[in-house]
């Protein structure tokens, strides 16, 4: 136990990890905030716990967005790391809507190898292996062991030039290769980029998918920063960072998972036409102000006004001695719960659905327990804390159905009581 705990392998990120660069800017500053995984069980008495940094920079040199410390990646990804895909039905959606995508575009045929980095359960694979595929995932957590039980082969390893290797020399190279929310998560992305690079035949195509700046900052997802995401891309960004390994991004579309991502489709240079989606969305982005300094310049006075009127909500709640349930324990919970300063006082509970990992635990960093969703039914609390508020419209409904009567609070992007 204690030597997972190590923090001695995490370290301030001192230069941009796309272009190197040393001159970072500040554009938030949100605490020092426990690993999003480090739950401990009810009941555990509390003892020293790790905190580490969580800065939101930007490269004054190429724009990129990225945290400014890197946590040792044991302690942020355990191997029972407790996130399967499959079980959000918005993924699953997204991912069947890639592989037609795909389809679509006549990038993949029956027959064709897929291998998708960072496989998880096996919830992206699963559709392209519908549509006749072979497919295989690189996945080094447990999740990978649910894929296998669904029939869909797994390399039990982290993706790497070595890995990539042996996967070219036991399967071939793969038509397609993807990685679903994992590019952000991963420290060398230059050593990915050239294994992924590495692995793809002269027409293969590489798709990423990743939550987008844009969208963070339009709608102020602070909470989307945790030590996991390391980058916040834009499409301008990843063009910059594939353009050094010999890659041209062709295709691009927004889509809605995580409270707005992209979508981004990559070739050899030279190899693919480029469509209108590439230039509109950098378009796009240059008139939001992405390329300067325009589109940030408000964002830190902006997180803090939000905090400040969900505050002042709480208390409002509070004075009158009603009572505040938490819905949902995503990882982005926790920082608006350490960034906003909430605690058991606040929060009688966050509860979650059956057969969560998170039951029966605390929130990171405080007392409040994570229990069953039941429990909200049974006592309906006069309040119900939305903390995956990106989905409060679909979440309030099936709550609703599902029997609780009192009112929601959505925490961002404007705190308001529905
Ligand atoms: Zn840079």
């Amino acid at each position: 136990m204690t030597s997972s705990l190590d923090p001695m392998n995490s370290k301030p990120i001192t230069r941009c990890q796309v272009c190197g660069g040393e001159h970072l800017q500040s554009v938030l500053f949100i605490g020092h905030v426990p690993p999003v995984n480090a739950m401990l069980p009810i009941g555990t008495k509390p003892d020293a716990e790790l905190r580490f940094p969580l800065e939101l920079l930007r490269c004054l040199d190429c724009t990129l967005v990225q945290i400014g410390y890197d946590v040792d990646q044991r302690i942020l990804f355990p191997h029972t790391y407790p996130y399967l895909s499959g079980t959000t039905r918005i993924l699953r959606d997204n991912f069947r809507n890639l592989a037609e995508s795909c389809k679509a575009r006549m990038l993949v045929s029956p027959g064709d190898l897929v291998v998708d980095i960072g496989a998880n359960d096996g919830t992206l694979l699963a559709p392209f292996q519908e549509l006749g595929c072979n497919v295989l995932g690189v996945e080094p957590s447990q999740a990978g062991d649910v894929a296998v039980s669904r029939r869909i082969p797994i390399v039990k390893d982290y993706f790497s030039a070595s890995s990539a290797g042996s996967i070219a020399a036991e399967r071939g190279r793969p038509r397609l290769i993807t990685a679903a929310n994992v590019f952000a998560h991963i420290t060398d992305i230059h050593a990915i980029v050239r294994a992924i690079r590495s692995l793809m035949p002269p027409h293969g195509v590489f798709i990423s998918e990743s939550h987008y700046l844009l969208s963070l900052i339009e709608t102020l997802q602070y909470d989307a920063v945790y030590h996991e995401h390391l980058r916040y891309y834009s499409v301008g960004s990843l063009a910059r960072l594939f353009a050094m390994h010999g890659l041209a991004i062709f295709h691009v579309e927004r889509i809605p998972t995580h409270g707005g991502s992209i979508r981004v489709f990559a070739a050899a240079e030279g190899s693919r036409a480029i469509d209108p989606s590439v230039t509109d969305a950098l378009e796009a982005e240059r008139r939001f102000g992405l390329d300067d300094e325009r589109a940030l310049s408000g964002f830190r006075g902006r997180v803090l006004q939000s905090k400040l009127d969900l505050m002042g909500i709480i208390a409002d709640i509070k004075r009158r001695g009603d009572r505040i349930f938490g819905v949902g324990a995503p990882s982005r919970a926790s920082t608006l719960v350490t960034y906003v300063g909430l605690d058991d006082g606040a929060l009688d509970c966050v509860v979650e659905v059956e057969g969560s990992h998170k039951l029966n635990k605390y929130m990171p960093g405080t007392r409040i327990p994570v229990l069953a969703e039941e429990k909200l039914y049974r006592e309906q609390p006069e309040y119900a804390l939305l903390l995956s508020w990106h989905i409060a419209g679909e979440l309030a409904e099936n709550l609703r159905r599902r029997g609780y009567g009192g009112r929601f609070i959505a925490p961002l992007p404007k705190p308001t009581i529905l």
